[in-house]
């Protein structure tokens, strides 16, 4: 039994920890719920790098609660990659929201930002929502702790002069919402996610009449100025035709960042890169979310330094003038 109790505790540390057997190094990526956009973005960049056998890495991709739970176990080590909202990797590098008990994280390194992401709230027709003034005592999933969201959803309430008292808050994971939304357990749900995405396909999809509520007012504008992390965003009606609307939704955004730990060895940071940047059309091709990225703008949106992997590929390539200098270290 002892026996078995040690092969079984050397195989999780071999198969979580980054490391290399017979000549591959494992790696991680931290994602989301599975019908959102971080797990197939995990899912593409494993893809691309595990098909080229001279790396020597296999990646594999793992469902988690979302960003805070990605960020801080990249930063254990638990996971060597993360997929992490932008506003978020700004808050843990800073100390801010979740941070705030256990201060500046400055070991967190960004790879690249990947595709906008914006705030969405969803609600059951019937509960009578047309503005985020209406979620005032309605059921209302906010979002999991460790998810982006969470913290989203209680600036948006803010910036409506309420807090999660205001409503009858539920914090489950966001692969539920759209099953509890169908089932009238909740009104509405908060969810920062990019576009096109299942889970609100199968949140508008269902027997119950469903719309995307506009997230903007004054309340937002002054948002907008008091967080530079926060932009403007719309949500195109056309990726949803079962939802109520006709029109798209304004909102707002921030950005799918990829990052990982100062202490990952540069070697794995720059093979991904590099093989993301080198291939980027293909790379595109893989999720409809992607469809504006360019080099450029995958370059833009970081708010902690870049890995130094990472910028080896930045460097080589010519693309270091898209950086904002303070983060190349
Ligand atoms: N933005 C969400 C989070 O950070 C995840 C979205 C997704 O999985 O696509 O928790």
């Amino acid at each position: 039994m002892k026996k078995l109790l040690l092969i079984f505790s050397l195989l999780f540390f071999v198969f979580t920890a980054e490391s290399t057997v017979f000549g591959k190094t494992f790696v991680t990526i931290g994602t989301g719920g599975v019908t959102g956009v971080y797990y197939p973005t995990g899912g593409a960049i494993s893809r691309m790098v595990n098909k080229k056998s001279d790396y020597g890495i296999k990646a594999t991709v793992e469902s988690t609660c979302g960003s805070v739970y990605n960020i801080n176990a990249v930063l254990t080590g638990e996971l060597e990659f993360g997929v992490a909202q932008s506003d978020r990797q700004y808050q843990a590098y800073n100390g801010l929201a979740e941070w705030s008990q256990r201060g500046p994280q400055k070991d967190l390194r960004a790879v690249f930002s990947i595709y906008p992401e914006s705030i969405t709230l969803i609600v059951s027709e019937r509960s009578g929502v047309k503005s985020v003034a209406d979620l005032k005592g309605k059921r209302v999933n906010v979002g999991n702790p460790g998810s982006g969201q969470l913290q989203n959803s209680k600036d948006v309430l803010a910036a409506y002069g309420m807090c999660l008292d205001s409503i009858h808050a539920e914090q489950v994971k966001a692969v539920e919402a759209p099953g509890l939304l169908q089932d009238e357990k909740i009104d509405a749900f908060l969810y920062t996610v990019g576009h096109p995405n299942g889970n609100i396909k199968e949140a508008t999809s269902g027997r119950i009449k469903v719309r995307i509520v506009p997230i903007n007012g004054p309340g937002i504008d002054d948002l907008l100025k008091k967080y530079p992390y926060y932009a403007k965003a719309v949500i195109p009606a056309k990726f949803y035709p079962n939802a109520v609307n006709e029109d798209d939704i304004e909102s707002v955004g921030v950005k799918a960042t990829f990052v990982t730990s100062k202490n990952l060895d540069d070697t794995v940071v720059y093979a991904i890169t590099k093989e993301v940047f080198d291939n980027l059309e293909s790379f595109k091709n893989l999720h409809p979310a992607y469809a504006a990225l360019t080099k450029e703008n995958m370059l833009q949106g970081l708010s902690v330094p870049i890995h130094q992997g990472a910028l080896k590929y930045y460097k080589e390539a010519g693309l270091v003038q898209y950086i904002n200098p303070e983060l190349v270290q």
